[in-house]
């Protein structure tokens, strides 16, 4: 065998060999002591791509946080199905620039192909322009990016053009309780925080639609959410959007994980009227379990949604070689990673169907979550457990709790702050997840609780 083979064989082996120890390994390290240490300083010389690798692996897989496992309920983080990752593996083999159909028609038609699916796994409208991105933060900032172009535009300013030095002002409308990544995207995109104007959200913290009425005024771009990144609710689209749109607004949805909830017959109804939107948010690392990094932009308006990302122009709209769209142009980035592979494979192996169900089964296991939690004595569970997102009270002891629980190494869950309160926040979005390691979770929690309360 070659030298290559070898080494890939061996770090493929490596790989598995991780994967197949993750749900026994705490789930976050004891420690990264050492690990600077095994890292070394600058080599000199060359040295054998084997040996190389072999001290990474060694000098971090001790590090490593359990993310692709079982009981990992922090933030909103996704596991990485058997497929994808494989897929991702492929994607790194092949190493191909998925710039246009010139830098890789393969990669090119895959994301053709995997993005027709996405809209229709989601419900989105068959015309509507996507993007392969990083993630949350990359398409909320192309999903903006568009609404900036096409609200401009209306205004008659073309701000790819001209900038936003002298533009017409651009009103921003938000709920207060909109994901930190939209501020990220209105700086990245010149428009500035303060251009935000906030709009209350409701005791869920859906956005408040009779306020939302009141601060709409005319053109603007307008930020609705599915699913709070918090409690998980959903905005109501149906009235939200038709107010929005009467007052000339463009609409862009955040649904990093909760347009996910489109996907199933049982949580769609928290969707209904999404697709009324102009662009659409969503991640593919988070609850399709691809492997990082992986977003996607959707666009009602693909021409603006071109005009604000293609590298060449907006006035270049023809389709390019054998009419398979170009992905680097609705994308800002140029040169990049061939994305489409992975999300193909995470769909190919779980089909509508996979895919329905396990966004059923990750919101079942965050119900258990709540109701074994909310049974406890002194313990609330205190949002509507409307999808996979549970927020859970330990009165004035919450942060020794979530702390405790986070050195047993059972599990993982951080805290927030929402509505005044501090909170344990769990999120069920692993595809590999069982009632037996929400159960042990429960049992982390409730022995965790117990050590905090008799320390008093
Ligand atoms: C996670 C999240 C984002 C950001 O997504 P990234 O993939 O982390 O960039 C944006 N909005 C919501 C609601 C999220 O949950």
């Amino acid at each position: 065998m070659s030298d290559l083979r070898d080494l890939l064989a061996d770090t493929v082996a490596r790989v598995a060999d991780y994967r197949e120890r993750v749900s026994d390994t705490p789930v976050f390290p004891d420690s990264t002591e050492g690990v600077r240490e095994k890292l070394g300083d600058l080599p000199e010389k060359p040295a054998p791509p084997a040996e190389v690798i072999r001290r990474l692996a060694d000098a971090v897989e001790p590090a490593l946080v359990a993310t692709t496992g079982p009981r990992y309920f922090g933030f909103v983080v996704g596991g990485s199905l058997d497929a994808a990752t494989a897929a991702d593996m492929l994607t790194t083999g092949w190493d191909q620039g998925a710039f246009n159909q010139i830098t890789s028609p393969a990669a090119a038609i895959v994301e053709d192909v995997a993005g027709g699916w996405l809209k229709d796994i989601l419900g989105l409208p068959s015309g509507a322009s996507f993007g392969f991105v990083t993630g949350g933060q990359g398409a909320n900032t192309v999903g903006l990016a568009a609404a900036r172009h096409h609200v401009l535009a209306q205004a008659g300013w073309d701000v790819e053009r001209r900038g936003l030095n002298g533009a017409p002002p651009l009103r921003v409308v938000a709920s207060e309780e909109r994901h930190a990544t939209i501020d990220c995207s209105l700086r990245f995109l010149g428009l500035g925080t303060d251009a935000v104007e906030p709009v209350r959200a409701n005791a869920q913290g859906a956005i408040d639609v009779a306020d939302l009425e009141r601060v709409l005024d005319g053109p603007a771009i307008v930020c609705l959410q599915a699913g709070n990144v918090n409690s998980g609710a959903f905005d109501d689209f149906g009235a939200a959007i038709r107010i929005a749109h009467e007052h000339g607004a463009w609409v862009h949805v955040d649904g990093a994980f909760g347009l996910w909830a489109a996907a199933s017959p049982a949580t769609r109804h928290l969707t209904e009227g999404i697709e009324g939107a102009d662009s659409w948010a969503v991640d593919g690392h988070k609850w399709l379990n691809v492997p990082y990094d992986c977003g996607y932009a959707f666009c009602a308006h693909p021409d603006s949604h071109k005009a604000a990302m293609s590298v060449t122009a907006a006035y270049l709209t023809g389709q390019g070689d054998g009419g398979v769209r170009a992905p680097g142009d609705f994308v800002p980035e140029s040169s990049r990673r061939a994305r489409g592979f992975a999300t193909w494979a995470a769909i190919g192996e779980l089909g509508r169907a996979g895919i329905a169900e396990m966004i059923e089964r990750c919101c079942a296991l965050a119900r258990r979550f709540a109701e074994q939690l909310d049974a406890c004595e002194g313990v609330t569970v205190v949002n509507d457990v409307v999808l996979n997102q549970v927020l859970v009270s330990f009165g004035d002891e919450t942060d020794r709790v979530v702390e405790a629980v986070q050195r047993s190494g059972e599990c993982w869950m951080g805290a927030t702050t929402w509505h005044g309160q501090r909170l344990m926040r769990i999120s069920v979005s692993n595809w590999s997840t069982t009632e037996a390691d929400v159960d042990r979770g429960v049992a982390a929690i409730q022995a965790a609780w117990a050590s905090v309360v008799d320390k008093g």
